[in-house]
Parts: structure tokens; C-alpha cells; sequence
């Protein structure tokens, strides 16, 4: 059986039909592979559908703001990719035209060795390989390949072997297919095998190890932390601030923490405790306060006062809005 062979035959029947499948423009293909990056498509869909329209080019992306873009951007999270997509936007505008290969694309602020083959491939033709977590999942699974994932020699080897089976005819097509594959049939839980055209010569299938692979050979350790923000609430102005680099949700605004307010806990209304919120390397749980009060509070100079109703301007962490949503449930 030829595995390049079935996957193209597998994705000219089951393939995801997208929108951005429908073009070369390379931009367009961009703006979907970060978008969907840690993103369901579903949710992307709209997302990218709604940059496309505000910035239909790359130079439109290039002369809008910082914060026009975090704030398209908002409820997507992992926000360094929206502000690395506006940085590699001047960057092209500054060049004057898209890269045009892989060795190009990869130079482009937040574009790593997947996104620069997803481009060069799908926009340009150009025979390289992707590898993310869907083909790791299906190389190691199909041709039982135990070394862990997260080694500089399991990425080499997957890395190897997603080129060497990579159809040069058809690489923007075998690329498309294999993630769609991983993404559809070979899915991390439960793998649709019985109704795979790979099953009979499938190693993980025929030895029982689908649940054994891929490996990784450590976990990523979550560090806990624990916030308390007040909702504060004077003549129909709140209190909001930017929040600066090094940390989680750079340039983006959060209410007040507690701490940064001297008033005694018993003064403020508990909307919810211990909200759990949980991110790549972090695990937050929240407290969300409400404090009413008819004079304003002294706070750090970073604080900015704003009517109530403008918070939809600024661009917000999810927390934030989950917060606000707790906030109208209780009211
Ligand atoms: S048989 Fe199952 S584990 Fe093997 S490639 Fe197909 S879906 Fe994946």
C-alpha cells in the first residue's frame, strides 16, 4: 500500500472544503494558518472571514493599528500571534510583495517552519513538507514510530519522514491531505479505524498501540496562579489598565486586582471565586469582585478611567470577559 497515494485519494473524497482552499493568495492562506493555529476551525471561520473583509490585503493589515488588530483579534487568545501577523505585515509591505519561498516566508516575525510550508506549498507549490501535531500523530501512528515528539531527534525524524513521503507533484495537496487526515480520520482519541483506507497495514492498529502513540517524553508543567479582580464601578466609569510585556496578555486591558486597591475585602461584592481559566503553561483561578462607590479610588497611575459602556473599544484577555459576563448575570 502506498500511504502518499491513499492519503491524496482519502482527501479527493473527504477533504474540509474552506474558503481559504479556494485561493493562492498567499496572504489569505496566512491570516487561516494563524488563525487556526490552537483555534477550532469553526471558530477560526468567522475570524478569518472578518479579516479578510476589514484588511482584504496585506498592505490594508500593515496600516491599521496595534490596537485595531488585538481587538479583532479578541476572544482568539494567545495574542503574541495577532501582534507577530501585524509585525510580519509591515514587514511585507516594507519588502513590497509576499515572500515567495519557503526560505523567504520562514524570515517573517512569528512564522515558524509549519506555517512557512503550509504557505510555500499551498500558495507556491513548492515541495516541503509540513509537520505539526496532526502528521506527527499520523507518521508515528501508521508506520509505529515511538521516538517522543518533543525531542530535537523526534522532530528531526518526523521531519525526514513527512519530505520523503511527500507527494513533489502535489504537495500543496498531500500537505492538506495529511492534516485533514490527522484533524478527520486519525484523530488523537478516538481514530476512526474502522473506516480507514490505512488500516491493514496501520502498525498502531495491527499491534494495538494507537492509544501508545505518538510519545512524548515529558509533560509541559503548568504553573498555578491566583488573581482577584475588581470590577469598580464609580458614576458609571470603571477602571481598566494596559498590561505591559513579560507576561501573560501583553497590550491587552484587565480591570483592577485587588491589590492595587486599598479597600478592605468585606467592601466588595464576590460575583465569583475561583474561576479556573487555563492556558498553555499557566492555570489562573479568579476571584471576581464588584465595588461600587461614589468616589474614586486611588489607584496606580497605569489606571485609566473610562465611561462604562466604552469597554467593547479595548481589547480584552478572555478572563476579562468572562468576568463580565458573571458582572451580568448578577445584575
Ligand atoms: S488505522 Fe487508525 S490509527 Fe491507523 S492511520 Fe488509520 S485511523 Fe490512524
Amino acid at each position: 500500500m502506498n500511504f502518499t497515494h491513499e492519503l491524496l485519494k482519502w482527501y479527493a473524497q473527504n477533504g474540509r472544503d474552506l474558503p481559504w482552499r479556494a485561493t493562492k493568495d498567499p496572504y489569505a492562506i496566512w491570516l487561516s494558518e494563524v488563525i487556526l493555529q490552537q483555534t477550532r476551525i469553526a471558530q477560526g471561520h468567522s475570524y478569518w472571514e472578518r479579516f479578510m473583509q476589514q484588511w482584504p490585503q496585506v498592505n490594508d493589515l500593515a496600516a491599521a493599528t496595534e490596537d485595531e488588530v488585538l481587538r479583532a483579534w479578541q476572544g482568539l487568545g494567545y495574542y503574541s500571534r495577532a501582534r507577530n501577523l501585524h509585525t510580519a505585515a509591515k514587514q511585507i509591505a516594507e519588502l513590497g510583495h509576499f515572500p515567495t519561498t519557503y526560505n523567504e516566508i520562514i524570515k517573517l516575525k512569528g512564522v515558524g517552519e509549519y506555517t512557512a510550508a503550509a504557505i510555500a506549498s499551498i500558495a507556491y507549490n513548492e515541495a516541503v513538507a509540513v509537520v505539526d501535531g496532526n502528521v506527527y500523530r499520523v507518521l508515528a501512528r501508521y508506520f509505529g514510530i515511538d521516538t517522543p515528539i518533543d525531542t530535537t531527534e523526534g522532530k528531526k525524524t518526523f521531519r525526514a519522514m513527512a519530505q520523503a513521503h511527500l507527494s513533489t507533484t502535489e504537495p500543496a495537496a498531500y500537505n492538506q491531505a495529511i492534516m485533514d487526515f490527522g484533524a478527520i480520520q486519525c484523530t488523537p482519541k478516538s481514530p476512526d479505524c474502522s473506516a480507514c483506507p490505512l488500516v491493514e497495514t496501520c502498525f498502531a492498529y495491527q499491534n494495538h498501540k494507537i492509544d501508545l502513540l505518538p510519545t512524548k517524553s515529558k509533560k509541559i508543567k503548568q504553573r498555578e496562579r491566583k488573581f482577584q479582580y475588581v470590577y469598580i464601578r464609580c458614576n458609571n466609569h470603571i477602571a481598566i489598565r494596559r498590561r505591559g510585556a513579560g507576561d501573560i496578555w501583553q497590550g491587552l486591558w484587565e480591570f483592577p486586582t485587588t491589590d492595587a486597591l486599598s479597600v478592605p475585602l468585606a467592601s466588595l461584592h464576590l460575583l465569583q471565586s475561583n474561576a479556573k481559566h487555563v492556558l498553555t503553561h499557566q492555570i489562573i483561578y479568579a476571584d471576581f469582585y464588584l465595588y461600587e462607590t461614589a468616589t474614586r479610588p486611588t489607584l496606580s497611575s497605569d489606571f485609566i478611567w473610562i465611561e462604562e459602556s466604552e469597554i467593547d473599544k479595548y481589547a480584552l484577555p478572555r478572563l476579562m470577559e468572562i468576568m463580565l459576563k458573571h458582572l451580568e448575570k448578577y445584575h
